[in-house]
């Protein structure tokens, strides 16, 4: 069976006593509320890494994860994070190639194809967004936009790397904006993201990885989307600020 993951994405919120005070009420309330079979997985600024993983580690359902990394092992590179120092810090998960950092830090699928790379070099867990404009999908080249963010960010993996990716499928006309994809519009997609895993691997690796849906997702529709067959947890941001509507979308998850 597939696993099942609902990651927090923070973006560049909260101090860190603030985050702790989030994590300490979602894990408080994960054990009260929740018995289902999803991995939570907090993905804070890299700066509460280290003190989040530490208070996280008592807890199995919750790992943590980072926003972004360096596509270099380690060197001069002002300003950098490598893979290598969140692992150190106890992260499991990296985010590679949301729309935030494609849109405005200029990243693209062949230097995206590195820092996926560098994270499974680290011994860590790529998240792999990829998603359309609206104007893509508007002028109907959304498939063909989603088939090179992956086939450029991925497919030069082997086969056993491939199966420690999770894909993200996030819509960017959906992120922060309230407007969510259909239930059959992410189904679709989704569905569309794994037969192309299938045809470059095989059916077999298609079916195990976690293909998550991101975008404006909110415990009144998080128990919609993950009824679809193909939709296998959220990645979550505005409502993961919050330890109740954080703690709702994960109960969502049967
Ligand atoms: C995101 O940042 O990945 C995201 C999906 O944000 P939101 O849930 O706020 O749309």
């Amino acid at each position: 069976m597939r696993k099942k993951i609902i990651a927090g994405n923070w973006k560049m919120n909260k101090t860190l006593e603030e985050g702790m005070g989030l994590v300490s009420e979602v894990s408080n309330m994960l054990k009260d509320e929740y018995t289902g079979s999803a991995e939570v997985v907090i993905i804070p600024p890299f700066t509460h890494i280290n003190s989040i993983s530490k208070l996280i580690a008592e807890n199995p359902r919750l790992k943590s994860g980072a926003q972004n990394c360096s596509n270099h092992k380690s060197g001069a590179y002002t300003g950098e994070v490598s893979a290598d120092m969140l692992k150190s810090c106890g992260a499991t998960y990296v985010i590679i190639g949301h729309s935030e950092r494609r849109q405005y830090f200029n990243e693209h699928n062949d230097w995206l194809a590195k820092k996926v790379d560098a994270v499974l070099l680290a011994g860590l867990n790529p998240i792999y967004c990829c998603g359309e404009t609206l104007e893509e999908r508007e002028i109907n080249t959304h498939f063909n936009v989603l088939h090179t963010q992956i086939r450029e960010g991925l497919f030069h993996l082997s086969a056993s790397d491939m199966k420690k990716v999770v894909i993200a499928y996030e819509p960017v006309w959906a992120i922060g904006t309230g407007k969510t994809a259909s239930t059959e519009q992410a189904q679709e997609i989704h569905a569309f993201i794994r037969s192309l895993i299938a045809e470059k691997y095989d059916a077999d690796i298609a079916q195990s990885i976690t293909i998550q849906y991101g975008g404006s997702v909110k415990a009144d529709n998080a128990a919609e989307l993950f009824r679809s067959p193909d939709i296998d947890g959220a990645l979550v941001g505005g409502a993961a600020l919050q330890s109740r509507s954080f703690v709702d979308i994960v109960k969502a998850m049967a």
